[in-house]
């Protein structure tokens, strides 16, 4: 840079080279910052050394905010950037940490303009570069290489090397640009070289025709908007674009053919894909009409379009409960697991395997009994690909007791365990202490209501707890086994009573 930035009278300052990448003028205003050179007293020289592909971490401790703006604005070709981007960093490091939010300072509106422009640049670049299969041989193997001349008005290709490298990330190629070129070998890292002319570009292969007729087919002339056209393609890209040439043709030839479209006749649909299939939705609402007004069928297809609570959003569906309608005894938990989520059945996980083993135990079969959770749907926060359960909060709870309610109105059991704390609430309406309610009855309707530990608290539980838990478990289920009487085992099908589910 000649003289001083910002005054052309000042004197030279110190000369203060840094090379070419956003990473080198990082670690220079780095060592200007912990001298203590004031922006003025700097000449910042011509960059020179060779160019790297830009990284997002080129920026670490510059300060929030400014990294992602500098880091763009450092490859705009303005002569002004550096020593500007440093005065900036100066500023926000003495005093001024608010500064970025001044978008009326003058530092602040260029730096933004600089980023603007690298940033359209940029975008312009990925959409407008057009490659071309160049020689067939690379380092004696049959491969080609695909070549690009493109000019872009900023120094963009460092900020986009990773772009390009991922998206053809097997292919060996080259964007050849007037300040430099950058080239990949299908492997490994970017590298860059001088730069080029577009004679050094190949021109006129196979791609071109096929750009072409992309063009041709996706022009609409009845849409045609000349402004707004050359907004999205500007005119300075044109000359390297093969199918921009056909859009002078097109533009002519846009109102008679709009004309034509409209003078002819409406098309028959060439397409006959059968009538809309009924959505899943649809289908659930059609069965559900079809089944008796609160039977446990019919609520259970009715609760799997419930979108009460916003539990339902993240869980797979709603687990319903299932029994027999006419089962005396019904089991309430808390809510679906991991794997009931999945499979849509309550209590087939591993707290499900030992309730089963628990009702063995005091002389229940499952088949007997009604199952059924207080919250049909499962709550959970992400771990990765794991699901890790969350209690249900009380709102959760509220939402779904009409489908419990409802439930145990259609079974009308004589007696209902509620398993833990979250059915407890269910079926009180409030919070109980569950170790002080060991043995005691209460009433739910016509039912009596036994309280539980869950058997989920017993896995979790230390071994000492966890066999006073189990045997508390096991007297609630051993009693209600005895209030329901011999009807709570399982009957035969001749024995079942008239009452059916639906
Ligand atoms: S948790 Fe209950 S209330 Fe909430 S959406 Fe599921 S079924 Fe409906």
């Amino acid at each position: 840079m000649q003289g001083s930035l910002f005054s052309a009278a000042a004197p030279a300052g110190r000369p203060w080279p840094a090379g070419p990448n956003f990473a080198d003028w990082v670690a220079a205003a780095d060592v200007a910052l912990a001298a203590g050179h004031a922006p003025e007293s700097l000449d910042w020289q011509p960059a020179k050394g060779a160019w790297r592909e830009q990284r997002r971490g080129d920026g670490a401790g510059l300060p929030p905010g400014f990294a992602r703006y500098a880091a763009a604005a450092h490859a705009h070709v303005g002569a002004e950037v550096r020593p500007r981007l440093y005065r900036l960093l100066w500023r926000l490091r003495h005093g001024e940490p608010g500064l970025l939010d001044l978008a009326a300072d003058p530092d602040v509106a260029m730096l933004r303009r600089w980023e603007r422009a690298v940033r359209r640049e940029a975008h312009k670049t990925k959409a407008f570069v057009r490659f071309r299969e160049a020689a067939p041989e690379v380092g004696g193997e049959a491969r080609p290489r695909y070549v690009a001349w493109f000019e872009p008005e900023h120094r963009v290709l460092p900020t986009l090397a990773g772009f390009f490298r991922r998206r053809y990330a097997t292919l060996a190629w080259s964007i050849l640009t007037p300040e430099l070129a950058m080239h990949y070998e299908g492997e490994g890292a970017v590298w860059f070289g001088p730069g080029a002319s577009a004679a050094d570009a190949p021109r006129g292969d196979a791609f071109e025709e096929a750009w072409r007729v992309y063009y041709r087919n996706i022009f609409n002339p009845a849409r045609l908007k000349i402004a707004a056209m050359c907004a999205e393609m500007p005119r300075k890209y044109w000359k390297n674009l093969p199918e921009a040439a056909e859009i002078p043709g097109l533009i002519r030839a846009a109102e008679a053919r709009t004309q034509a479209m409209l003078d002819a006749p409406a098309a028959t649909p060439a397409l006959h894909c059968g009538p809309r299939p009924e959505s899943p939705g649809g289908a659930l609402q059609r069965e559900a009409a079809a089944l008796r007004p609160g039977s446990l069928p019919r609520l259970a297809r009715e609760a799997a379009r419930c979108q009460a609570c916003p539990l339902a959003g993240p869980a797979t569906q709603t687990v319903f409960g299932e029994g027999p309608a006419q089962a005396r005894i019904v089991l309430v938990g808390e809510q679906p697991g991991d794997a009931e989520d999945l499979a849509g059945r309550p209590f087939v996980g591993p707290a499900g395997q030992l309730l089963e083993g628990l009702l063995a135990e005091v002389g229940l079969a499952r088949e007997a009994l009604y199952l059924t959770n207080a919250v049909k749907h499962f709550r959970y926060r992400p771990q990765g690909k794991r699901r890790l359960h969350q209690n249900p909060e009380r709102a959760h709870i509220e939402a779904c007791r009409p489908w419990l309610e409802n439930e145990l109105a259609a079974i009308a059991p004589t007696v209902i365990v509620a398993l833990g704390a979250t059915a407890c609430e269910a079926l009180l309406g409030r919070r109980v202490a569950l170790a002080d309610s060991a043995g005691q009855r209460y009433r739910y309707g016509a039912a009596t209501l036994l309280l539980a530990p869950h058997p989920a608290a017993l896995l979790r539980a230390p071994a000492g707890q966890a066999t006073a838990l189990r045997a508390r478990l096991c007297d609630s289920l051993a009693l209600a086994a005895r209030l329901a009487g011999p009807e709570a085992t399982p009957p035969t099908t001749d024995q079942r009573p008239e009452r059916r589910a639906d």
